[in-house]
């Protein structure tokens, strides 16, 4: 595997690479790699040459300093993981080299009001830094296509807005969430859960997966109260639980008027914050 710190040094092998007929694909992270991040490299390496993963904990989208501080940072280990993931390259860069100097001055990303409800609402310029990392990622990588998971759905939407926004020659590939045996879905952020919050933490899926068992058969507003009050009696803290247009992400009132309904929500276990979502309706 390729590793590189540095801009130039990354785009006169991906120069070299591209010129040789190889198709570029990109999977950007924070690092601390599990199963869900290989599966996106699995993924990449399906229909792309050449892969290129990121190691980046972009400070941009922390809010607060602490989340940033105790953002695990295993960089050996995940060395290890991609190589026997079969990564081509790995850019490992730091903030200085993504942001160059300016670089705040000149970009404020229109975001369309996407940014304003569920992770939004709770994490206020979390998706500002969100997009404007990838945008800037998506300038120094030039990939083909972009490799993103289910997981962070609310990001999904919001980095294909930007991609069309700006025009960006890039197909965006979106991967299903991977799961532990009881459905937690996988996170960087699990190491840190208490072994009884780990236990606890399971409810956020089961009541993803109620929501979308009784999704047409009860009131949308009361498969909402009832996840909220189920994963707080499950011992969690849930800041919102919500039903959103797939596409828009505007509160659903009436499921039969939209093709694609997603179910998404965010609960705190002790001082872990976690996030989920399941698609209750894609036509
Ligand atoms: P992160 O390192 O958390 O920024 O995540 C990097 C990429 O991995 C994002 O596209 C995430 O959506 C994706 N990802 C994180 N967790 C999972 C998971 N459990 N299953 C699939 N993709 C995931």
């Amino acid at each position: 595997m390729h590793v590189f710190r540095d801009v130039l040094s990354l785009r006169e092998f991906l120069d070299s690479e591209k010129e040789s007929g190889n198709r570029i694909g990109f999977v950007p992270t924070m690092g601390a790699l599990h199963a869900g991040h290989l599966a996106l490299v699995n993924a990449m390496n399906e229909t792309c040459e050449t892969g290129v993963v990121s190691i980046f904990v972009n400070p941009k989208q922390f809010n607060e300093a602490t989340d940033l501080e105790s953002y695990p940072r295993p960089i050996e280990e995940d060395i290890r993981k991609l190589v026997e993931a079969e990564c081509d390259v790995l850019f490992m860069p730091d903030a200085d080299e993504v942001y160059p100097k300016g670089f705040e001055s000149v970009l404020s990303i229109d975001l369309a009001g996407l940014d304003e409800t569920m992770e939004g609402e709770h994490r206020p310029g979390h998706f500002q830094g969100v997009a404007q990392v990838m945008f800037r990622l998506l300038h120094i990588v030039q990939p083909d296509s972009l490799f993103m998971g289910q997981k962070d759905f609310q990001q999904t939407v919001i980095v294909r807005h930007m991609i069309s926004l700006y025009g960006l020659p890039v197909e965006f590939e979106l991967c299903p969430t991977i799961r532990e045996e009881d459905g937690l879905a996988l996170s960087s952020r699990n190491v840190r859960l208490t072994p009884e919050n780990r236990e606890k933490a399971t409810i956020i899926y089961q009541q993803l997966d109620q929501a979308r068992q009784d999704l047409g058969r009860k009131p949308l507003a009361l498969i909402k109260d009832s996840a909220m009050d189920a994963i707080s009696k499950g011992g969690g803290e849930p800041e919102y639980f919500d039903i959103v247009d797939g596409d828009t992400l505007e509160t659903v009132e009436f499921s039969a008027h939209h093709e694609a309904i997603v179910a998404c929500t965010a609960a705190w276990f002790g001082d872990v914050r976690l996030i989920d979502n399941v698609i209750l309706k894609q036509e």
